[in-house]
């Protein structure tokens, strides 16, 4: 066994049972989450990240295993739904114990598909109901509204492809008050050039305000355009750009 390889991987490779509940691994190229002994082609050991909890693979934009289940019984019922008044209109918030998977205004015409979406990467039904970031997001996004606050420690679980995971980290180091183009983003993540498929990622993001896709134009500085409504992104700059 080489010395970088991580102790963990012998368990893997045995589908140790009794390794069960020890940690959970993430499959980088697939972006998957499992148990330890999962019956899953076994991964290289480079593609694998290692977890001390389920939840702390949801954080990192993973989504649960189909076959071996890594939530257990929780993902029997996890997704909660929550609404979220704004000045700029009512917002819906979708979440687990874990963290929010959804943020969009309710008139979003996309939002049917992406409320789907997270519905299919949890394998859950979403039931209306509180669950523990809601307060704490309704509590930042006064503040965001009332210029008391740019940036959010709601934890986030932005699960996607390991591009748009990439678009995503890049879209939420993009300071408040300042704007990133398509082409900047798509270098930023990793992929310079691929300007047009940063831009889908960007429009695939779950998360409104939270994940800043409303940081972006053209870069001829043309707003572009927002799921939102433009004028949506237009207030959300103005507001970002005169902080008290
Ligand atoms: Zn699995």
């Amino acid at each position: 066994m080489p010395a970088s390889l991580d102790p963990r991987y012998a368990d893997v490779v045995h589908r140790r049972r009794s390794a069960d509940g020890a940690f959970w691994i993430g499959v980088t190229t697939t972006h998957v989450f499992c148990r330890p002994w999962c019956p899953a082609r076994t991964p290289l050991p480079e593609h694998l990240e290692y977890f001390a909890s389920p939840t702390a693979a949801l954080q990192a934009g993973f989504r649960p295993c189909r076959r071996c289940r890594p939530l257990g019984d929780r993902s029997s019922v996890v997704l909660r739904e929550g609404r979220v008044e704004t000045p700029l209109g009512e917002m819906v918030a979708i979440g687990t114990t874990d963290g929010l998977a959804l943020l969009e205004f309710t008139d979003r015409p996309m939002l049917r598909t992406q409320r789907e979406r997270v519905r299919h990467l949890f394998a859950s039904e979403i039931l209306p109901g509180e669950f523990p970031a809601l307060r704490q997001l309704q509590q930042e996004l006064a503040g965001y509204f009332a210029r008391h606050r740019t940036t959010f420690t709601v934890p986030l679980l932005p699960l996607g492809t390991p591009f748009q995971r990439a678009v995503w980290r890049a879209l939420l180091a993009v300071p408040a008050g300042t704007t990133t183009t398509y082409e900047r983003l798509a270098g930023d993540a990793g992929r310079p050039g691929a300007a047009r498929a940063a831009g889908r990622a960007n429009g695939d993001n779950r998360l409104s305000i939270l994940v800043p896709c409303h940081r972006v134009i053209g870069s001829d500085g043309d707003l572009t355009g927002y799921g939102g409504g433009l004028w949506r992104k237009e207030a959300l700059l103005e507001l970002e750009r005169r902080p008290s």
